[in-house]
């Protein structure tokens, strides 16, 4: 297809198709998150001849990305919230407010939860992630209304900013964060980053601890130092504890006392407890084979083919993208690589050679950000692999560089939400 060029560079050339009549194909794009939209979007922008239904339940979709800076009182969830009925319209994208059931790969088509049908000749899924809820016992789905994870962001969110500003000034809270694999690696650090800015200001004899199944996390060094900076890293009177349980983790919630309790019988008890429980690809995935042993969709990098079935696509968090980070940024990397490959193989053409970008962003103070960022392609063995040289962590702790650094986190939400929604 004349045009189509690399993922991070888009040609629209295939806007050219636009009076073709009769679709050539019909896509359906699974979840109107940051993977799903922009996938659904992006095949329209390439080839306006395909037919593209995108279905999701929600009619307003909670951003994840810039959910934590509510602990520091510097959004609202109204803000972050969209409504996302008709953001698709202009694209020609059809919009079905329905929840998938199941796949019925040998038919190509899709049983809805209403009991209609749904027939593809290609499916994308982006569905995102699930709880692993027998990791920990004690901790379900039902204690996490009480406990909320605030890893999808929503009501959750709002409940565990409430018991931060109810609890005591001395009080103690709980970040159990999660193992690897999971959704947004330095989400935990800037969630505690965030709360102990608003604890500094009103309740300043309090902690947080983060207890840790990992020996290191993302972007710890610069953490560590904003931490020192701000909040007493390192000193007695810390706002912030990072404990590494990795040879010790917790294994056991006791909900009445408010207590973790680690493998080797450490308890660790507080007044507020944000449980983020392991991870794994949405339930949509998981229970129709379309994961492996490690609980997320294994993929052809090229293409996002799942392994399991040619015509299926998987895209964003739910899908085995390693080393690229399960990332709001890097799932609207994917979709548009899966795009044009998806568009390539509708049209009989041999998928491009795809790149992917992914930037995070982190605030450790309203005007103190982090920044990590990374390019990935394939190697001769076509498996995914970091371009040497490209991205990195910030490199300067400067007053200056670091405010700067907190405007662009500001600047790359907005971005991100344009680019995926608009
Ligand atoms: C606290 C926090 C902070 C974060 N901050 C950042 C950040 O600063 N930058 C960044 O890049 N990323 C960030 N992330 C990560 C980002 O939120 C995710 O990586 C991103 O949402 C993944 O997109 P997705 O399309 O895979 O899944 P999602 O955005 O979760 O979308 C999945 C959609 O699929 C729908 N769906 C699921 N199952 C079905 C079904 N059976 N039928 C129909 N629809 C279905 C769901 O309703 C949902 O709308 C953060 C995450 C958290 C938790």
């Amino acid at each position: 297809m004349q045009g189509l060029t690399t993922a991070a560079g888009l040609s629209l050339a295939g806007c050219q198709n636009l009076l073709r009549k009769t679709p050539t194909a019909h896509v359906v794009v699974v979840g109107a998150g940051f993977g799903g939209a922009t996938a659904a979007k992006t095949i329209r922008l390439l080839d306006a001849g395909i037919r593209v239904t995108l279905i999701e339940p929600k009619s307003h979709y909670t951003t994840c990305p810039a959910s934590n800076w509510l602990f520091a009182g510097l959004t609202s969830l109204d803000k972050l919230t969209l409504d996302i009925r008709d953001l698709h319209g202009r694209y020609g994208v059809e919009r079905m407010a329905a929840t998938v059931a199941e796949i019925e790969p040998a038919r190509r088509r899709l049983r809805l939860t209403d009991g209609q049908s749904v027939c593809y000749d290609r499916l994308i899924l982006s569905p995102g992630i699930a709880f692993r809820w027998d990791a920990m016992a004690g901790y379900d789905q039902a204690a996490a209304e009480s406990f909320p994870h605030a890893w999808q962001a929503g009501p959750g969110t709002l409940l565990l900013m409430r018991q931060l500003q109810t609890m005591p000034d001395g009080g103690v809270v709980i970040i159990a964060a999660p193992p690897d694999p999971y959704r947004c690696p330095p989400g935990p650090y800037e969630r505690a980053s965030m709360m102990a800015h608003w604890l500094k200001q009103y309740k300043p004899r309090s902690k947080i601890l983060i207890l840790d199944p990992k020996r290191s996390f993302s972007k710890q060094s610069l953490f560590e130092a904003g931490w020192t900076r701000h909040y007493g890293y390192g000193t007695a009177n810390s706002l912030i504890e990072w404990h590494c349980l990795a040879d010790n983790p917790i294994t056991q919630f006791e909900q009445g006392n408010k207590t973790l309790i680690s493998e080797f019988g450490d308890r660790f008890s507080g007044h507020v407890l944000n449980i983020i429980p392991p991870q794994t690809a949405a339930a949509l995935a998981l229970e129709n084979g379309l994961t492996d042993k490690s609980g997320w969709c294994p993929v052809k990098p090229q293409t996002s083919q799942s392994v399991f079935d040619e015509f299926i696509h998987v895209i964003g968090d739910a899908a085995h993208f390693a080393p690229i980070p399960k990332s709001a940024f890097a799932a609207n990397s994917e979709a548009k690589s899966c795009a044009l490959a998806v568009v390539s193989l509708i049209n009989g053409y041999e998928p491009t050679e795809p790149a992917w970008l992914n930037t995070c962003y982190s605030l450790i103070a309203p005007w103190h950000g982090v920044s990590v960022a990374g390019v990935y392609t394939l190697d001769d063995a076509r498996a995914i692999v970091a371009v040497k040289g490209a991205g990195g962590i910030s490199s300067s702790s400067s007053a200056e560089n670091v405010a700067l650094e907190a405007d662009y986190a500001r600047a790359a939400y907005r971005t991100l939400i344009g680019n995926t929604f608009a």
